[in-house]
C-alpha cells in the first residue's frame, strides 16, 4: 500500500493570500501547502480522499493518472470543491467514478453540485459519479477499510483506516487518515490500536476550536503508539524544517508529495 499525500495544507493553503511571514513567504517547497487529501494505492488501484479546490494541481503536480474511488470525511469546502476535476479521470479510464460518504455528505454533494446529477446534456462535459452511503466497514481493492467519527469542532466526519492483508512477501500493514478532529471519541480511538501509519490532523501550536494543536495531536499519538504518525491538515505556523527537527522520532509533519509505503 502506497498512501501519497497530495496536499497537507489548512483550508487557507500555505502560503496564504496576502501574508508576508516566513513560511509563506518561504522557498523551501515543504512550505508549499495544498488543501488537504490523501491517495491511497493499493493492487494497481487508487482510492482518492476528498477532492480539494486544488485537486487538478496536485494531479498534475504528483502525475496522478488513475482514481478508481473516491471517500468524503465531510464537506466543507477545501475538501471538496474539486469534485468536477474528477471528469479528467472517466475520460482516461472511460468509467464512472463511485464516490462513498455518509447520508450529510451525499446530500451535499447533490445540492452543491446539482448538474451532474440532472439529465441536461448528452454525454460529457460532466463528471460521471455514483453516490454510496459508506458502510462502517468494508473491503475495497483488497483492502479491509473501516470508517468512523471524530468531532470537528460540533460536526461529525468521518475518518478512515485502511488494513492490507499479509501477502507472501510482505506483512500486514495499516494507515488510517485522521483529518479535521478536535476531539476523538473513546469508540473510534478503539479503531485507531496498533497503526503503522496515522495521519493526524494538527493546525497550528495551540488548541483551535475545530482542529488538534500540536500539543493535543502528540498527546494522541502518545496514547496511540502508531508505529509513524504525521501530521497534517498544517497553517503557516509550522514552518517544515524549523519544526520537523524538533518532533519526537516517530512523529514527523507531512508534505506535498510525501509517499508513504508499507
Ligand atoms: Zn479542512
Ligand atoms: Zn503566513
Ligand atoms: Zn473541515
Amino acid at each position: 500500500m502506497e498512501t501519497l499525500v497530495l496536499g497537507s495544507g489548512t483550508s487557507h493553503g500555505v502560503p496564504m493570500i496576502g501574508c508576508d511571514c516566513a513560511v509563506c513567504r518561504s522557498s523551501d517547497p515543504k512550505n508549499h501547502r495544498f488543501r488537504p487529501s490523501i491517495l491511497v494505492r493499493h493492487a494497481g488501484k487508487a482510492i482518492l480522499v476528498d477532492t480539494t479546490p486544488e485537486l487538478r494541481m496536485q494531479c498534475l503536480a504528483f502525475d496522478v493518472r488513475q482514481v478508481d474511488a473516491v471517500l468524503f470525511t465531510h464537506t466543507h469546502a477545501d475538501h471538496v470543491f474539486g469534485l468536477d476535476d474528477l471528469r479528467r479521470f472517466n475520460d482516461m479510464m472511460d468509467s464512472e467514478i463511485p464516490v462513498y460518504g455518509d447520508a450529510d455528505t451525499l446530500d451535499d454533494i447533490r445540492r452543491i453540485y446539482p448538474y451532474i446529477f440532472k439529465q441536461t446534456q448528452a454525454g460529457g462535459g460532466k463528471p460521471r459519479l455514483t453516490l454510496h452511503a459508506v458502510e462502517p466497514e468494508f473491503e475495497m481493492f483488497g483492502l479491509h477499510i473501516r470508517s468512523f467519527y471524530v468531532q470537528h469542532g460540533k460536526l461529525p466526519v468521518l475518518a478512515y483506516r485502511f488494513d492490507a492483508p499479509a501477502q507472501n512477501s510482505s506483512a500486514a500493514y495499516s494507515c488510517a487518515y485522521v483529518t479535521d478532529v478536535s476531539f476523538i471519541p473513546p469508540d473510534s480511538m478503539a479503531r485507531l490500536a496498533n497503526l503503522d501509519v496515522l495521519i493526524l490532523d494538527a493546525v497550528r501550536f495551540e488548541p483551535h476550536a475545530t482542529h488538534f494543536g500540536l500539543y493535543q495531536a502528540l498527546d494522541i499519538i502518545t496514547l496511540l503508539k502508531p508505529r509513524q504518525a504525521y501530521l497534517t491538515h498544517l497553517s503557516h505556523a509550522f514552518d517544515h524544517e524549523i519544526v520537523n527537527a524538533q518532533l519526537p522520532p516517530n512523529v514527523a509533519l507531512a508534505y506535498d508529495g510525501l509517499s508513504i509505503t508499507g
